[in-house]
């Protein structure tokens, strides 16, 4: 099911090409931006002198803006703009409309962003397409202003009030939709102190947020007082190393998930996107079995399976950062679905779908027994 296509043919070897892909990191290593890009009201809250420092210890150019535009990203080139973009960490403010936390079933009853943007090159990413303009980093420096907006929403949003066992969590934000927020800790501390201030309850609210990283030792000092979930998203061993450049290695992943349920935090398998490559029913049940290993018993765990899907649009960008990419996102071989404002998005045919589905959750059934299951998508 995931033979390769391709806009264009090629004109190497797609081994060749592939080759010259950001890979997956084979150890742990932080983002190190090549540029920082600081805007004039981001001075003002001392989370950009923090990224600017630490930044220019590991060798990054500090550009210090005249306004409040992010400018510089822009190239004729496709690739040169993209390399820019993603080796570039602009600190700007979130503006009234960007605080605005959003309804986000079924991850969360709302989203709220710490950033825009990630620095890691999955070549699946689902802010293809998204996120307008140059895939830049874009990290908030106003962290208390966009708090702020998050006690009155205690008590609203879909979820607590139809799932009794997410009830138990409160009113629960999301802050990973639109970045990968511990890629950024060691830069600024936002995912520390966001984890820090819901621990100390200005409600009944809870923070949750997936991750592809793995440096969670700021994380595992943190007060959290319980009030976060911790989720990293996982693949079979295959898909990670082949697709998600740039990012910590799956074992790294997992084991950081077990350093962090006995550090008391509740974590979470986001298991996406999942693929029918060849022999998937081993390649994920390998990955359960791992996870498991990992876990101390009793940890608090949930489950979100997520299938691949893509969309005219997002295909059309991945193919411009991916020209060589082996993934499949061929919608001869998919399923239309159509949302209510007439877009389309390509799925896998509905038979596929049901195999996948009793299939993994089986697996997570046998290795991994208290895992809670949230959606299947
Ligand atoms: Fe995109 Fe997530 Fe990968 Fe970052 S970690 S590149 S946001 S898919």
């Amino acid at each position: 099911h995931i033979a390769p296509t391709r806009a264009d043919a090629p004109r190497e070897a797609p081994e060749t090409l592939e080759r010259r892909l950001p890979r997956q990191q084979t150890e742990e290593r932080p983002f190190r931006p090549r540029r920082v890009l600081l805007t004039r009201a981001a001075r003002d809250w001392p989370m950009a002198t923090r990224v600017a420092e630490r930044a220019a210890a590991m060798g990054a150019e500090i550009v210090e803006l005249k306004g409040d535009r992010i400018t510089g990203l822009k190239d004729g080139d496709p690739r040169a703009e993209y390399r820019r973009a993603k080796s570039t960490l602009a600190v700007t403010v979130a503006s009234d409309s960007k605080m605005r936390p959003e309804p986000i079933p079924p991850s969360a009853d709302w989203r709220f962003d710490l950033a825009t943007g990630c620095p890691a090159h999955c070549q699946y990413c689902y802010l293809a397409g998204s996120l307008k303009g140059p895939p830049v980093t874009r990290l908030f420096a106003n962290l208390p202003e966009i708090l702020d907006r998050l006690p009155p929403l205690e008590g609203q949003g879909r979820i607590t009030s139809t799932d009794a066992a997410r009830a138990a969590e409160g009113t629960t934000f999301e802050a990973s939709c639109y970045t990968d927020p511990l890629a950024l800790e060691p830069l600024s501390d936002c995912l520390s102190d966001t984890i820090a201030w819901f621990g100390q309850k200005h409600g009944d609210l809870s923070l949750r947020f997936t991750t592809k990283f793995a440096d969670t030792e700021s994380l595992e000092a943190t007060p959290h007082n319980g009030r976060t979930r911790i989720r990293f998203s996982v693949n079979a061993e295959e898909i990670a190393r082949r697709f998600e450049g740039g990012t910590a290695p799956l074992s790294a992943r997992l084991a950081a998930m077990g350093r962090l349920a006995r550090a008391g935090y509740k974590v979470g398998l986001t298991i996406a996107p999942i693929m029918p490559i060849d022999g998937w029913q081993d390649a994920y049940d390998r990955l359960f079995a791992q996870a498991a290993a990992e876990l101390p018993a009793g940890a608090d765990l949930t489950a979100e399976l997520i299938t691949h899907r893509f969309t005219p649009g997002s295909r059309e960008v991945l193919l411009v950062w991916y020209p060589a990419t082996g993934l499949e996102m061929d919608p001869e071989v998919r399923t239309v679905k159509r949302n209510k404002f007439g877009g389309r998005k390509y799925v896998y045919p509905a038979p596929l779908m049901k195999d996948m589905r009793q299939t993994l959750e089986a697996g997570i059934a046998r290795h991994l027994p208290g895992a809670r299951m949230l959606y299947w998508t």
